[in-house]
């Protein structure tokens, strides 16, 4: 059973390394972001109140997250491993997890994606994504071939909704509030994390390092 737990600030990275590790590992990836993202495209499960708070940057209700999980945790191709990312992201969903987790006598395993705060900035304000096959790209660290267009469908490039620099501001807030002390609540709850920078290499690089550390648990 492969439970692994992405941790990270808001453009740390978590969606491309859980892309990576779920293509190599064969077990899902569970990202909420893309869950609540796919809810409010749809218009099913989450209120209007809600895709206001994520439009703000601002995170939703544990109860809501915890129970988009709780399903997706429980369908049969979870059932070998997953990883989470942007889950838990708050003291309450840490815990929540953890009783999840013990009732399964699962443990996780927690890959701490380690950022410079200037890194993080010029990340989240130059990200775009292929709205088609959702390649993604950052108009000053990874520009695509042609101006805007994706490589490999020409698709022009957006925007996400939550990238404005208002709203990056408020969603790092966030982080630094909410989420940075469930960090310490997996160290303190004899939770096996490993610290990963991940700041300067290119994506592959990051990737590399994880396997490494994950081989030398
Ligand atoms: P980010 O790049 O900020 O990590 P995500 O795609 O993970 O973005 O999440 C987008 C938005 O979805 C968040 O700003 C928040 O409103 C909501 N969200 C995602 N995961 C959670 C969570 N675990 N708890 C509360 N809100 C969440």
């Amino acid at each position: 059973m492969k439970a692994i737990v992405l941790f990270g600030s808001p453009g740390s990275g978590k969606g491309t390394q859980a892309k990576l590790l779920t293509e190599c590992l064969g077990i899902p990836h569970v990202s909420t972001g893309e869950m609540l993202r796919e809810a409010v495209r749809s218009g099913k499960g989450v209120t209007p109140k809600t895709a206001a708070k994520m439009h703000a940057g601002i995170l939703v209700k544990d109860e809501v997250v915890e129970a988009l999980v709780d399903e997706r945790l429980s369908r049969p191709d979870a059932a070998n491993g997953f990883v989470l990312d942007g889950y838990p992201r708050t003291l309450e969903q840490a815990a929540h997890l953890a009783g999840w987790m013990k009732g399964r006598e699962i443990r996780e395993l927690v890959i701490h994606l380690a950022v410079d705060y200037n890194i993080i900035i010029a990340r989240l304000t130059g990200r775009r994504e292929c709205p088609r096959c959702g390649t993604p790209y950052n108009v000053v660290l990874r520009p695509p071939k042609t101006d805007e267009l994706c490589d490999l469908d020409g698709e022009r490039l957006v925007r996400r909704d939550d990238d404005r620099e208002e709203v990056i501001r408020a969603r790092l807030e966030a982080y630094e509030q909410q989420t940075r002390p469930v960090l310490e609540f997996f160290e303190t709850n004899g939770g096996r994390v490993i610290r990963v920078d991940a700041g300067n290499d290119p994506p592959e690089a990051v990737y590399q390092k994880i396997r490494q550390a994950m081989e030398n648990r």
